[in-house]
Parts: C-alpha cells; structure tokens; sequence
C-alpha cells in the first residue's frame, strides 16, 4: 500500500486520508474497533454514513487524535514483531463499499456478518431496571444476546417494509406491532 509521509489512515467512509497528527472520530462500539476492523472516520458526518449498516442502538461518534508519524510506524514495526503469523482478515471490505453504494442510494441489504450478528443491542442497565420494578427480579447477562436477536429480525422486518415504500428511512410504523 502506498502511503504517503502525511497520511495515516483511510477514513473508512469517504476515503480520504487522515494525516498523521490530525483529530479524526471514531465510533463508541466496540465491533467497530476491534483490530481487524478499526474504523476510523475523518469527520461525524462520515461517522454517520456507517450507522445504518452496522445496525447499532446506542452510539456516538468519539474525538480522537491521530499519532505522528514516528509512533505510528514504530508500533506497526513492535506488531509486526510480535505477531509474524498474524493473518489479515478485512470483513470491513465489504461494510466499506456497501457504505460508498448506499450513499448513492443503492437497497441491499448487507449480509449480517459475525460481529453486527452478535452485537448486544439492549442497554442492559434499563432492561435491568425495567425487570426489576416489574417483578423485583434479578436479570441474567446472556437476556441481552436472545433479546438483540429479536430486535435485530424486527429491524430486518422493517428495512423490507420501508424498501417496499422505497424509503431510506426506516420509520417507527415500520417496526412490527408486539403481539
Ligand atoms: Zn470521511
Ligand atoms: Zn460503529
């Protein structure tokens, strides 16, 4: 990859550099920053453009700094060190230009990869809470991932309802009813 002195990273969005020593965002969840993913963002607006894809419930855009040039290539060369075998798996290819697609307002619907199909997408303290002054209640850990499974084929319900609307928008009446 060819890399020229001021620049340090893609922003996952727009592909625009970010330079070395420059504020860029990055994203609250954690899928989004695990190594092989580390998105990066050049702006909150590019930031934004990833939500609808990763289908996250609770996020927000984190100001962060890029490194100089030195650290930079001194912690590339410390991983490459430590880690000879290391493969480079890059899902991320795939989330990327679906983002560049459904920008110019292409309808797939990306295919759920590992990490957006396992993501919890309950925030747990409120379930808690919730479950407690029902019931007085305690609330086990593993109710967040069958309830994010339920909230996700929900959302997938209402992405089909809103693509048959030819919307880009999914609205609260496309949400299934409870029964
Ligand atoms: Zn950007
Ligand atoms: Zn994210």
């Amino acid at each position: 990859m060819e890399q020229e002195e001021n620049h340090w990273k893609k922003c996952s969005s727009c592909k625009q550099w970010i330079d070395f020593e420059s504020d860029y965002w990055t994203c609250n969840v954690s899928t989004c920053n695990r190594k092989r993913t580390g998105m990066v963002f050049c702006t909150v607006t590019c930031w934004e453009t990833h939500l609808p894809l990763m289908n996250h419930r609770e996020a927000w855009a984190e100001d962060q700094r890029a490194p100089s040039r030195a650290k930079f290539l001194a912690q590339e060369k410390n991983e490459k060190e430590t880690a000879p075998t290391r493969r480079i798996v890059r899902p991320e290819a795939s989330a990327q230009s679906a983002s560049s697609s459904s920008a110019q307002g292409a309808t797939e619907t990306t295919p759920l990869n590992q990490d957006v199909a396992k993501e919890i997408l309950i925030v747990a303290s409120r379930l808690k809470s919730y479950i407690l002054a029902r019931s007085g209640m305690n609330t086990s850990e593993k109710v967040m991932a069958g309830l994010s499974d339920i909230v996700r084929k929900a959302c997938d319900e209402a992405i089909e309802t809103a693509r048959r609307d030819e919307r880009k928008t999914v609205l609260d009446r496309d949400i299934p009813k409870p029964s």
